[in-house]
């Protein structure tokens, strides 16, 4: 049990094949839980807060109908691991505003020229014109590596060796790459700090901020600093509130604790993280394929879709009732858009439906509708008025309706049409499948 990922992944095992009763095999998962935690650097603060939240669930919470306590509890575990880590939403990582600079802090060695290069390759890729500059005083070799390393993604550099002032070397480079017209600046930057002198890198870190104005400070962490991880990443979000975090070695470290820590410990967010020593080797961070990743996600892949899916198969037994029993109209079809958002395509669930599924139509292409599709629909649903969204057909007799809502919602009128006939479907096929409901119920099916 080397690392964190193994570690629990064992714990996993071990709670799922325990023969001992539901509350003693959950206190032997928890203090499994918490040793590995602990021996893997995360902060011993972190660690109970987590622990005593699965606890707390564990023994409160009843799992729906059909679902064991055993699944229920890896389910628990697995929602309280990536609330730790930053939660289920997705950090936008494209700038809203052009130009964006963004400033790099970070202990010697953490790996900020190399994710300089990385956040320049990132972005170029994604058709934005990065500049990147050069204001490491601190590391001898950091110039020409990123100078190297700005050649190599293709991006414009800028550096001045005869000066040693983070701050003014950063104001130059500003003006040199706006008269460039870069849409992303990104700021290298590092002072005169030490080893264990993090007061002084986040004293530093702000004399560069009032000379730049930076739109972001994104504070460098090595993944397997441990424990300073936590003490670092504190008081960087503390300093900087349009801080966040880039987690670098992600790829190497055998603890990945520290960053846990500083994860939990900040409300400074994890942006990307660093995953290799290759410039194409960042991605943007997502606590969903951590969580999954700690936990070993082949071994419990199918546990979580086994919950997910009887939760779903008896919300939607629900929804199918409410939606039999009553008159469809738009509110329905937004709760509707949204529980499927969270369950999967609505085919497959219609088909979980006993009895119901044998109905379905072949063709499923109606009834499968992409997630930026539900999103649109459900801005256009929002812009009804509460006649409207009880009563949808009122929109097919005016026009004027439909211009009103598309302008509303900023969408084309096509699309609050298709909205309509997706409307008219559900309808068509929900008439179908009562019928038949009904003939079930007649013949004992
Ligand atoms: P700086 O002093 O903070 O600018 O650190 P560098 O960018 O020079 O990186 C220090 C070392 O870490 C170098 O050898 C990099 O190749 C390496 N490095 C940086 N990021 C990563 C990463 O995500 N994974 C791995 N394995 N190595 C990395």
């Amino acid at each position: 049990m080397s690392n964190i990922f193994s570690g629990i992944k064992e714990a996993i095992k071990k709670f799922l094949s325990s023969t001992s009763p539901y509350e003693q095999s959950v206190e032997e998962f928890i203090r499994e839980l918490q040793r590995i935690l602990i021996k893997s650097d995360v902060n011993v603060k972190v660690v109970f807060e987590f622990t005593s939240k699965i606890r707390k669930r564990a023994l409160e919470e009843k799992p729906p109908q059909g679902v064991s306590r055993r699944d229920w509890f890896i389910k628990i575990v697995y929602e309280e691991l990536i609330s730790l880590l930053g939660g289920e939403e997705e950090l936008n990582v494209l700038p809203k505003k052009k130009p964006y600079v963004i400033m790099l802090v970070g202990v010697q060695g953490s790996g900020k020229t190399t994710t300089a290069a990385k956040l320049a390759w990132y972005y170029k890729n994604r058709g934005y014109r990065v500049g990147l500059i050069a204001a490491d005083t601190f590391r001898a070799g950091a110039y020409e590596q990123l100078k190297q390393l700005a050649e190599k993604v293709g991006v414009e550099f800028w550096g001045d060796k005869g000066l040693n002032d983070p701050a003014e070397i950063s104001r130059k480079g500003l003006e040199y790459h706006l008269s460039k017209k870069a849409e992303i600046i990104i700021i290298d930057t590092a002072g005169r700090h030490g080893y264990g002198e993090e007061s002084k890198l986040i004293d530093e870190m702000k004399a560069i901020a009032d000379a730049v104005k930076p739109d972001e400070v994104i504070l460098v962490l090595d993944a397997s600093i441990g424990q300073k991880a936590y003490d670092l990443a504190k008081k960087f979000h503390e300093a900087t509130p349009i801080g966040s975090i880039i987690i670098t070695k992600l790829d190497g470290t055998a603890k990945g604790g520290g960053a846990i820590s500083a994860i939990a410990a900040t409300g400074a967010k994890v942006k990307f993280v660093g995953t290799g020593e290759k410039v194409d080797e960042i991605e943007p961070f997502r606590p969903k394929n951590f969580a999954s990743r700690i936990l070993g996600m082949g071994d419990i892949e199918a546990i979580l879709e086994r919950v997910y899916s009887t939760m779903s198969q008896n919300e939607l037994e629900e929804m199918a009732d409410s939606l039999m029993s009553g008159n469809l109209n738009m509110k329905l079809i937004y709760k509707q858009i949204k529980q499927i958002r969270s369950m999967g395509p609505i085919g497959k669930i219609l088909r979980m439906i006993p009895g119901l599924s044998m109905s379905l139509p072949e063709d499923e292409g109606a009834l499968k509708v992409s997630e930026k599709k539900m999103d649109m629909w459900l801005n256009i649903i929002n812009s009804m008025t509460y006649e409207e969204m009880e009563k949808p057909e009122l929109l097919e007799r005016e026009k004027s309706r439909i211009r009103r809502i598309a302008i509303g919602a900023g969408v084309a009128q096509e699309d609050v049409r298709e909205l309509l006939n997706y409307y008219n479907y559900i309808k068509k096929l929900l008439k179908q499948l009562k019928r038949r409901k009904s003939l079930l119920k007649k013949f004992g099916g």
